[in-house]
Protein backbone atom coordinates (compact mmCIF):
# COMPACT_ATOMS: atom_id res chain seq x y z
CA UNK A 1 0.00 0.00 0.00
CA UNK A 2 2.87 2.31 0.77
CA UNK A 3 4.34 1.83 -2.49
CA UNK A 4 0.77 2.76 -4.39
CA UNK A 5 0.37 5.40 -2.38
CA UNK A 6 3.85 7.17 -2.79
CA UNK A 7 2.82 6.72 -6.83
CA UNK A 8 -0.16 8.48 -6.22
CA UNK A 9 1.02 11.34 -4.53
CA UNK A 10 3.59 11.86 -7.03
CA UNK A 11 1.21 11.65 -9.29
CA UNK A 12 -0.95 13.92 -7.42
CA UNK A 13 1.44 16.42 -6.57
CA UNK A 14 3.06 16.55 -10.15
CA UNK A 15 -0.69 17.71 -11.39
CA UNK A 16 -0.71 20.39 -8.35
CA UNK A 17 2.71 21.19 -9.55
CA UNK A 18 1.14 22.12 -12.70
CA UNK A 19 -2.19 23.29 -12.21
CA UNK A 20 0.31 26.08 -10.04
CA UNK A 21 2.32 26.60 -12.97
CA UNK A 22 -0.12 27.53 -15.01
CA UNK A 23 -1.69 29.50 -12.85
CA UNK A 24 1.18 31.85 -12.24
CA UNK A 25 1.93 32.28 -16.18
CA UNK A 26 -1.83 33.54 -16.40
CA UNK A 27 -1.25 35.81 -13.51
CA UNK A 28 1.46 37.10 -15.45
CA UNK A 29 -0.15 37.43 -18.59
CA UNK A 30 -3.13 39.02 -16.87
CA UNK A 31 -0.97 41.77 -15.68
CA UNK A 32 -0.80 42.74 -19.10
CA UNK A 33 -3.67 41.72 -20.82
CA UNK A 34 -5.94 44.86 -20.24
CA UNK A 35 -3.23 47.35 -21.65
CA UNK A 36 -3.27 44.86 -24.93
CA UNK A 37 -6.83 45.00 -25.31
CA UNK A 38 -7.51 41.61 -24.77
CA UNK A 39 -10.40 42.03 -22.53
CA UNK A 40 -13.80 42.40 -23.85
CA UNK A 41 -17.46 42.16 -22.61
CA UNK A 42 -20.59 40.00 -23.42
CA UNK A 43 -24.30 41.53 -23.04
CA UNK A 44 -26.79 39.11 -21.65
CA UNK A 45 -30.50 40.74 -21.56
CA UNK A 46 -32.77 40.84 -17.97
CA UNK A 47 -36.50 40.03 -19.38
CA UNK A 48 -39.22 40.98 -17.80
CA UNK A 49 -41.22 37.75 -17.38
CA UNK A 50 -44.58 38.87 -18.39
CA UNK A 51 -44.07 41.35 -21.08
CA UNK A 52 -40.64 39.90 -22.94
CA UNK A 53 -39.57 43.16 -23.19
CA UNK A 54 -35.38 43.90 -21.77
CA UNK A 55 -35.15 45.75 -18.68
CA UNK A 56 -31.59 45.42 -18.18
CA UNK A 57 -28.26 44.09 -19.45
CA UNK A 58 -25.63 42.05 -17.42
CA UNK A 59 -22.08 42.76 -18.64
CA UNK A 60 -19.87 39.70 -18.53
CA UNK A 61 -16.23 39.93 -18.67
CA UNK A 62 -14.00 37.85 -21.40
CA UNK A 63 -10.28 37.13 -21.99
CA UNK A 64 -9.26 36.53 -25.07
CA UNK A 65 -5.41 35.16 -24.29
CA UNK A 66 -3.37 35.15 -27.24
CA UNK A 67 -2.33 31.35 -27.02
CA UNK A 68 -4.70 29.80 -24.99
CA UNK A 69 -7.89 31.86 -26.58
CA UNK A 70 -11.03 32.73 -24.62
CA UNK A 71 -10.96 32.27 -20.99
CA UNK A 72 -13.87 32.24 -18.63
CA UNK A 73 -14.29 34.67 -15.74
CA UNK A 74 -14.72 31.69 -13.39
CA UNK A 75 -11.00 30.84 -14.71
CA UNK A 76 -9.39 34.18 -14.23
CA UNK A 77 -11.63 36.44 -11.46
CA UNK A 78 -10.23 34.11 -9.19
CA UNK A 79 -6.71 35.13 -10.00
CA UNK A 80 -7.02 38.49 -10.58
CA UNK A 81 -8.26 38.81 -7.14
CA UNK A 82 -5.56 37.47 -5.15
CA UNK A 83 -3.04 38.52 -7.42
CA UNK A 84 -4.09 42.31 -6.81
CA UNK A 85 -5.29 43.01 -10.39
CA UNK A 86 -9.35 42.45 -9.72
CA UNK A 87 -8.88 46.67 -8.63
CA UNK A 88 -7.95 47.64 -12.58
CA UNK A 89 -9.57 45.19 -14.06
CA UNK A 90 -13.23 45.76 -12.42
CA UNK A 91 -12.71 49.58 -12.75
CA UNK A 92 -12.21 49.06 -16.76
CA UNK A 93 -15.29 46.72 -16.75
CA UNK A 94 -17.11 49.43 -14.75
CA UNK A 95 -16.49 52.29 -17.39
CA UNK A 96 -16.74 50.07 -20.70
CA UNK A 97 -20.76 48.99 -19.44
CA UNK A 98 -21.27 52.58 -18.19
CA UNK A 99 -20.09 53.82 -21.87
CA UNK A 100 -21.82 51.41 -23.64
CA UNK A 101 -25.37 51.64 -21.78
CA UNK A 102 -25.48 55.57 -22.51
CA UNK A 103 -26.40 54.05 -26.00
CA UNK A 104 -29.87 51.90 -24.87
CA UNK A 105 -33.06 53.15 -24.94
CA UNK A 106 -35.19 54.32 -22.44
CA UNK A 107 -34.47 53.39 -18.93
CA UNK A 108 -32.61 49.80 -19.77
CA UNK A 109 -30.44 49.11 -16.72
CA UNK A 110 -26.64 47.91 -16.74
CA UNK A 111 -25.78 45.20 -14.49
CA UNK A 112 -22.02 44.79 -13.48
CA UNK A 113 -20.45 42.41 -11.14
CA UNK A 114 -18.14 43.84 -8.14
CA UNK A 115 -15.91 41.24 -6.43
CA UNK A 116 -15.98 41.09 -2.67
CA UNK A 117 -12.41 42.39 -2.38
CA UNK A 118 -13.63 45.50 -4.41
CA UNK A 119 -16.57 46.03 -2.14
CA UNK A 120 -14.07 45.67 0.79
CA UNK A 121 -12.52 48.76 -0.58
CA UNK A 122 -13.63 52.15 0.21
CA UNK A 123 -12.36 53.53 -3.03
CA UNK A 124 -14.89 51.45 -4.62
CA UNK A 125 -17.91 54.65 -4.28
CA UNK A 126 -15.65 57.08 -5.52
CA UNK A 127 -14.57 54.83 -8.75
CA UNK A 128 -18.61 54.20 -8.90
CA UNK A 129 -19.48 57.88 -9.22
CA UNK A 130 -16.54 58.64 -11.48
CA UNK A 131 -17.84 56.01 -13.67
CA UNK A 132 -21.28 57.73 -13.81
CA UNK A 133 -19.78 61.45 -14.01
CA UNK A 134 -17.57 60.50 -16.64
CA UNK A 135 -20.17 58.86 -19.37
CA UNK A 136 -23.22 60.29 -18.20
CA UNK A 137 -25.21 57.37 -17.64
CA UNK A 138 -27.93 57.82 -14.63
CA UNK A 139 -26.90 56.21 -11.15
CA UNK A 140 -30.52 54.55 -11.35
CA UNK A 141 -29.38 52.74 -14.76
CA UNK A 142 -26.65 51.20 -13.38
CA UNK A 143 -26.85 47.69 -10.58
CA UNK A 144 -24.21 46.49 -9.03
CA UNK A 145 -24.24 42.89 -8.33
CA UNK A 146 -23.13 41.40 -5.17
CA UNK A 147 -22.30 38.70 -3.63
CA UNK A 148 -23.49 37.34 0.13
CA UNK A 149 -20.25 36.76 0.63
CA UNK A 150 -19.64 40.45 1.47
CA UNK A 151 -21.30 39.93 4.55
CA UNK A 152 -18.80 37.99 5.80
CA UNK A 153 -16.52 40.68 5.97
CA UNK A 154 -16.55 43.81 9.02
CA UNK A 155 -19.87 44.12 9.37
CA UNK A 156 -19.40 48.27 10.39
CA UNK A 157 -17.64 48.31 7.06
CA UNK A 158 -20.34 46.27 5.13
CA UNK A 159 -22.96 48.95 6.49
CA UNK A 160 -20.78 51.95 5.26
CA UNK A 161 -19.93 50.97 2.26
CA UNK A 162 -24.07 50.12 1.61
CA UNK A 163 -24.57 53.42 3.18
CA UNK A 164 -22.19 55.19 0.22
CA UNK A 165 -23.43 53.16 -3.11
CA UNK A 166 -26.98 53.92 -1.29
CA UNK A 167 -26.38 57.83 -1.33
CA UNK A 168 -25.08 57.30 -5.01
CA UNK A 169 -28.69 56.44 -6.53
CA UNK A 170 -27.64 53.14 -7.91
CA UNK A 171 -29.66 49.97 -7.49
CA UNK A 172 -28.23 47.01 -5.99
CA UNK A 173 -29.05 43.34 -6.59
CA UNK A 174 -27.81 40.04 -4.72
CA UNK A 175 -26.34 37.70 -7.12
CA UNK A 176 -26.32 33.55 -6.62
CA UNK A 177 -28.78 34.28 -3.70
CA UNK A 178 -28.86 31.15 -1.54
CA UNK A 179 -25.42 29.71 -2.94
CA UNK A 180 -23.15 31.21 0.26
CA UNK A 181 -23.13 30.46 3.81
CA UNK A 182 -24.68 33.35 4.88
CA UNK A 183 -27.56 33.98 7.46
CA UNK A 184 -30.73 35.76 6.66
CA UNK A 185 -29.80 38.36 9.15
CA UNK A 186 -28.66 41.16 6.82
CA UNK A 187 -31.50 41.39 4.64
CA UNK A 188 -32.52 43.42 7.33
CA UNK A 189 -30.42 46.32 6.90
CA UNK A 190 -28.68 45.66 3.06
CA UNK A 191 -30.80 47.99 0.60
CA UNK A 192 -31.28 45.29 -2.34
CA UNK A 193 -33.66 46.41 -5.39
CA UNK A 194 -33.35 43.17 -6.64
CA UNK A 195 -32.79 38.81 -5.74
CA UNK A 196 -30.49 36.88 -8.58
CA UNK A 197 -32.45 33.25 -8.16
CA UNK A 198 -29.07 31.02 -8.69
CA UNK A 199 -29.18 28.77 -11.72
CA UNK A 200 -28.47 26.00 -9.47
CA UNK A 201 -32.41 26.19 -8.37
CA UNK A 202 -33.81 26.09 -11.87
CA UNK A 203 -31.94 23.84 -13.16
CA UNK A 204 -33.38 20.90 -11.83
CA UNK A 205 -36.57 22.26 -11.46
CA UNK A 206 -38.81 21.17 -14.07
CA UNK A 207 -37.48 17.42 -12.65
CA UNK A 208 -40.40 15.82 -11.25
CA UNK A 209 -40.10 15.33 -7.51
CA UNK A 210 -37.68 18.08 -7.39
CA UNK A 211 -37.94 20.67 -4.59
CA UNK A 212 -36.84 23.48 -6.16
CA UNK A 213 -40.04 24.89 -7.12
CA UNK A 214 -40.65 24.42 -3.70
CA UNK A 215 -37.54 27.01 -2.66
CA UNK A 216 -38.06 29.19 -5.43
CA UNK A 217 -41.49 30.08 -4.39
CA UNK A 218 -40.39 30.99 -1.13
CA UNK A 219 -37.43 33.02 -2.75
CA UNK A 220 -40.31 34.81 -4.46
CA UNK A 221 -42.28 35.47 -1.45
CA UNK A 222 -39.51 37.00 0.75
CA UNK A 223 -38.03 38.87 -2.19
CA UNK A 224 -41.78 40.64 -2.75
CA UNK A 225 -42.55 40.85 1.09
CA UNK A 226 -39.24 42.91 0.94
CA UNK A 227 -39.94 44.70 -2.00
CA UNK A 228 -37.12 43.49 -4.10
CA UNK A 229 -37.93 41.97 -7.92
CA UNK A 230 -36.48 38.95 -8.79
CA UNK A 231 -34.63 37.93 -11.49
CA UNK A 232 -34.30 33.71 -12.11
CA UNK A 233 -30.73 33.22 -14.10
CA UNK A 234 -29.79 30.41 -16.39
CA UNK A 235 -33.26 29.56 -17.96
CA UNK A 236 -32.31 27.49 -21.03
CA UNK A 237 -35.33 25.76 -21.86
CA UNK A 238 -39.16 26.59 -22.53
CA UNK A 239 -40.59 24.40 -19.52
CA UNK A 240 -38.57 26.65 -17.14
CA UNK A 241 -39.66 29.08 -18.30
CA UNK A 242 -43.26 28.54 -17.82
CA UNK A 243 -42.58 26.93 -14.59
CA UNK A 244 -40.63 30.20 -13.48
CA UNK A 245 -43.54 32.03 -14.89
CA UNK A 246 -46.15 30.28 -12.21
CA UNK A 247 -43.90 30.72 -9.43
CA UNK A 248 -44.52 34.64 -10.20
CA UNK A 249 -40.45 35.52 -10.83
CA UNK A 250 -40.18 39.16 -11.56
CA UNK A 251 -37.16 38.41 -14.34
CA UNK A 252 -35.49 36.28 -16.63
CA UNK A 253 -32.35 35.73 -17.66
CA UNK A 254 -30.99 32.60 -19.75
CA UNK A 255 -30.09 31.15 -23.53
CA UNK A 256 -34.08 30.75 -23.72
CA UNK A 257 -33.64 34.12 -24.19
CA UNK A 258 -30.26 34.90 -25.32
CA UNK A 259 -26.68 33.95 -24.29
CA UNK A 260 -24.12 36.76 -23.84
CA UNK A 261 -23.34 38.65 -27.11
CA UNK A 262 -21.23 41.48 -27.89
CA UNK A 263 -22.52 44.53 -28.21
CA UNK A 264 -22.79 45.31 -31.47
CA UNK A 265 -25.44 42.53 -31.20
CA UNK A 266 -27.41 43.74 -28.51
CA UNK A 267 -27.43 46.77 -30.54
CA UNK A 268 -29.59 44.62 -32.92
CA UNK A 269 -32.07 43.87 -30.22
CA UNK A 270 -32.93 47.24 -29.90
CA UNK A 271 -32.56 48.58 -33.89
CA UNK A 272 -36.56 49.15 -34.50
CA UNK A 273 -37.10 51.00 -31.19
CA UNK A 274 -38.29 47.35 -30.05
CA UNK A 275 -36.34 46.29 -27.24
CA UNK A 276 -38.21 42.71 -27.21
CA UNK A 277 -36.86 39.36 -27.09
CA UNK A 278 -38.74 36.19 -28.29
CA UNK A 279 -38.02 33.08 -26.11
CA UNK A 280 -36.68 30.40 -27.73
CA UNK A 281 -36.15 26.52 -26.27
P1 LIG B 1 -22.69 35.17 -12.64
O1 LIG B 1 -22.61 36.58 -12.23
O2 LIG B 1 -23.59 34.28 -11.84
O3 LIG B 1 -23.09 35.18 -14.18
C1 LIG B 1 -23.96 34.25 -14.78
C2 LIG B 1 -23.19 33.19 -15.54
O4 LIG B 1 -24.12 32.25 -16.09
C3 LIG B 1 -22.41 33.73 -16.73
O5 LIG B 1 -21.24 32.94 -16.87
C4 LIG B 1 -23.37 33.47 -17.89
O6 LIG B 1 -22.72 33.42 -19.14
C5 LIG B 1 -23.95 32.15 -17.50
N1 LIG B 1 -25.26 31.89 -18.09
C6 LIG B 1 -26.19 32.79 -18.46
N2 LIG B 1 -27.31 32.18 -18.93
C7 LIG B 1 -27.08 30.85 -18.86
C8 LIG B 1 -27.87 29.70 -19.20
O7 LIG B 1 -29.01 29.75 -19.67
N3 LIG B 1 -27.28 28.48 -18.96
C9 LIG B 1 -26.02 28.36 -18.44
N4 LIG B 1 -25.55 27.15 -18.25
N5 LIG B 1 -25.26 29.44 -18.10
C10 LIG B 1 -25.78 30.67 -18.31
P2 LIG B 1 -19.82 33.61 -17.18
O8 LIG B 1 -20.01 34.74 -18.15
O9 LIG B 1 -18.88 32.52 -17.52
O10 LIG B 1 -19.42 34.25 -15.80
C11 LIG B 1 -19.13 33.43 -14.69
C12 LIG B 1 -18.98 34.25 -13.43
O11 LIG B 1 -17.82 35.09 -13.50
C13 LIG B 1 -20.15 35.20 -13.19
O12 LIG B 1 -21.22 34.49 -12.61
C14 LIG B 1 -19.51 36.20 -12.25
O13 LIG B 1 -19.51 35.71 -10.93
C15 LIG B 1 -18.08 36.25 -12.75
N6 LIG B 1 -17.90 37.46 -13.60
C16 LIG B 1 -18.20 37.65 -14.90
N7 LIG B 1 -17.88 38.90 -15.30
C17 LIG B 1 -17.38 39.53 -14.20
C18 LIG B 1 -16.88 40.86 -13.94
O14 LIG B 1 -16.85 41.75 -14.81
N8 LIG B 1 -16.44 41.12 -12.68
C19 LIG B 1 -16.48 40.16 -11.68
N9 LIG B 1 -16.02 40.51 -10.45
N10 LIG B 1 -16.95 38.94 -11.89
C20 LIG B 1 -17.40 38.60 -13.13
CA1 LIG C 1 -23.90 38.26 -11.85
CA1 LIG D 1 -25.39 34.81 -10.60
CA1 LIG E 1 -22.63 32.38 -10.38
Amino acid sequence: AKGNGRGRFSFYSSDLHQAAEIRRALEDDLRDALARGEMELRYQPVVNAKSNMVTGVEALVRWTHPDRGVISPGVFIPIAEEANLIWPLGEWVLRKACEDAVNWPGETRVAVNVSPIQFANEDLPKIVASALATTGLAPDRLELEITESVFLGDSADTAKMFKALNALGVRLALDDFGTGYSSLSYLQTAPFDKIKIDQSFVRDATVPGSRNGAIIAAIVALAEALEMETTAEGIESLDQLELIRKLNVSHVQGYVYSKPVRHTELLEHAEAGSWIIKPAG
